[in-house]
């Protein structure tokens, strides 16, 4: 394996994206954004499927959310587990959304890959260079969040592992980094996207609520993201943001869910 930065994977036909298939009708970095949407923690049943049903039907192509959670304390909330991705599998089978949700520890990837159809590798876990590896030998497409103490460059050459590991299928994630500012809980970087798009041909996707951490400014980060070229958006969404066991503040209701999706006006 060559050290030569012209030579890395990630950026190979740089400026062109290259689709990332999810399924023979539907691809991340065609042209159409494409939105992921969920809670941020998987709680119960009846949380998924009321969330599943409100997205999908407000347009969203992919369900998200979290079974095993990274959480700053240890006494918070840790995600359902085994159990968690077992509600997200059901909530698929009858909304049809693809299912898309955190892989946090080497020894969990083959229980998660039996049951989503993108793997997610949290902001957390960017320079987690073990599993960056393992994710890189499975036949799943990998959802990479920028780490949020990470330059641009350190997330391209976490990309490059997953390629590098012989995975083509990784989409990356801008989810807002640590700066100064504290108004916000993380400052999206919209350049993050531009500069992605110009120096690798990864499809590049924008969470507006990490970003944000509060939900009244998701609608307008998620309008700028789209307008700075984001192939897609993820969407933190909860049926009743106020009782949520992680990230309520910045969660959009279904109803504020559904007529963000209008205003978009994607389709
Ligand atoms: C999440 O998607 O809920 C999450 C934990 O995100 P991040 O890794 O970007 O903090
Ligand atoms: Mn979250």
């Amino acid at each position: 394996m060559s050290d030569s930065p012209k030579d890395l994977h990630v950026k190979r036909g740089a400026g062109q994206v290259r689709p990332v298939q999810l399924t023979p009708s539907l691809a991340v970095g065609s042209g159409k954004p494409v939105i992921m949407a969920g809670p941020c923690s998987v709680e119960s049943q009846e949380q998924i499927l009321t969330a599943a049903r409100a997205v999908q039907k407000a347009g969203a192509h992919l369900l998200r959310g979290g079974a095993f959670k990274p959480r700053t304390s240890p006494y918070s909330f840790q995600g359902l587990g085994q159990r968690g991705l077992e509600l997200l599998a059901e909530a698929r089978q009858e909304t049809g959304l693809l299912v898309v949700t955190e892989v946090l520890d080497v020894r969990d990837l083959d229980l998660v890959c039996r049951y989503a159809d993108v793997l997610q590798i949290g902001s957390r876990n960017m320079q987690h260079y073990p599993l960056l590896r393992e994710v890189g030998g499975v036949d799943k497409p990998v959802l990479l969040k920028r780490g949020y103490a990470s330059t641009i460059e350190e997330w391209f050459m976490a990309a490059e592992y997953i390629l590098a590991h012989g995975n083509p299928r990784v989409i990356l994630c801008e989810r807002g980094i640590r700066t100064f500012e504290t108004a916000t809980r993380n400052t999206l970087d919209l350049a993050a996207v531009v500069l992605a798009h110009l120096e690798t041909h990864l499809p590049v996707i924008v969470d507006p609520s990490h970003a944000a951490g509060r939900s009244d400014l998701v609608p307008a980060f998620s309008r700028a993201a789209i307008a700075a070229g984001a192939d897609g958006l993820m969407i933190e969404v909860h049926p009743h943001p106020a009782t949520a066991l992680s990230d309520g503040d910045q969660a959009l209701s279904l109803e504020q869910f559904t007529q963000l999706m209008g205003e978009l006006a994607l389709s």
